[in-house]
């Protein structure tokens, strides 16, 4: 039996998102259409934020009629929670196949961070983390990155650019490095959003290869390497990771990755109370931090449910972080925002702020 073929399905049209300028000059080329109409493009999509073709006065007609079967202007379809002081807002993004991403804007009077998702779920089971207990789904694509933080621009109304992007939301960016560093290129384009790598870090877990990989890519980012322990016994039951690629080596790839980006590391320390917070793990945080050029970024556990971590009291932190502060070269704590709409480090992973 035969049956006459179905029309021939079009060539699925690309993001504007995941192309650099150069790469949508060469489609435009492609279709007669001169290279620097993308710089134009460039300008009215990520600068003067316009999403619709028809008022890019500026394009020829054909062009501005035309724009759809070039690129895909569309975002994803978002839903917005903000914490009641307002200073903290998450985003839950539904992408083309229904999988759902979470990220997070904090600001403060000086500026703004928006917090990225670089995976759906993570595959690497850090056994304090929301992501962790989803698994992972899948990498997300360079255009689904860049559309996260043209969504939260947009939604935010962003008129500078005292803005500042952590990969710290979902994933763990190192193991999706290409699809991110692709996604850093378009987010530097000075004709486009122009966020300079002073202003992106990198945060991991410690996939020690993949460290290496992003320093000789010469992206010049922030890298931030998520510690947690200062033994490797601790740290391979809190993350398992620590088991093919253990302190020692991770210590040298991000003292490496310093020197190569001339960047101080930050050493992220989640405080778990009773677990990681005695005087002795203070002291060889602080020989750690004393080893490379780095900065020491504790931040107190954010509850996920169903673990049975604990927050260490006030008093504790304070404890440790005067017993660090005096031998480290800098010691930060990390303000909990967005607690309330589950919304703060390590708590994103479908939990509801309703
Ligand atoms: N996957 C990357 C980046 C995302 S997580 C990484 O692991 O580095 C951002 C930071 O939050 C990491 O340092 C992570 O270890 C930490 N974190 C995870 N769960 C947490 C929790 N429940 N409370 C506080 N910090 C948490
Ligand atoms: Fe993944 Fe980072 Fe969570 Fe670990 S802490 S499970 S690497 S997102």
């Amino acid at each position: 039996m035969s049956h006459a073929p179905g029309p021939i399905p079009a060539a699925p049209v690309p993001s504007f998102y995941g192309l650099s300028r150069p790469r949508l000059s060469e489609r435009l080329a492609e279709l007669g259409v001169p290279g620097y109409r993308a710089d134009q493009l460039f300008t009215w999509i990520y600068r003067k934020r316009e999403r619709s073709p028809q008022n890019m006065f500026n394009l020829p007609a054909a062009l501005r009629g035309g724009l759809g079967a070039v690129c895909d202007l569309k975002l994803p379809a978002t839903s917005v929670h903000r914490s009641a002081d307002g200073t903290t807002h998450k985003f839950v993004l539904e992408l083309a196949d229904g999988a759902r991403i979470e990220s997070v804007s904090m600001s403060t009077v000086k500026r703004t961070t928006l917090c990225v998702s670089s995976q759906v779920g993570c595959a690497l089971m850090c056994r304090f983390c929301a992501t962790g207990l989803m698994g992972l789904q899948r990498n997300l694509r360079a255009d689904e990155i860049v559309a996260q933080v043209v969504t939260m621009g947009d939604a935010l109304g962003w008129e500078d650019d005292r803005f500042n992007i952590v990969f710290m939301g979902m994933g763990e960016p190192l193991a999706n490095l290409s699809a991110v560093s692709e996604a850093i290129r378009i987010l530097h384009d000075e004709r486009g959003l122009n966020i300079g790598a002073r202003r992106i870090t990198v945060s991991t877990s410690g996939l020690v290869p993949q460290i290496g990989e992003l320093g000789a890519m010469g992206l010049q980012v922030g890298l931030a390497v998520s510690l947690h322990a200062t033994t490797d016994e601790l740290r391979s039951q809190l993350m398992p990771v620590n088991k093919r690629w253990p302190l020692a080596e991770l210590l040298d790839a991000a003292r490496e990755y310093g020197e190569t980006v001339g960047r101080r590391v930050t050493l992220e320390y989640t405080l778990l109370g009773g677990v990681n917070d005695s005087p002795e793990d203070a002291d060889r945080l602080a020989r750690f931090a004393r080893a490379l050029p780095s900065k020491v970024n504790i931040i107190p556990y954010n509850p996920v449910p169903g673990l049975a971590w604990q927050r260490p009291s006030a008093e504790a932190i304070e404890a440790f972080v005067a017993r660090l502060q005096p031998h480290a070269p800098s010691v930060t704590v990390r303000s909990t925002m967005g607690g309330e709409i589950w919304a703060a480090c390590g708590q994103l992973g479908g939990l509801s702020p309703d």
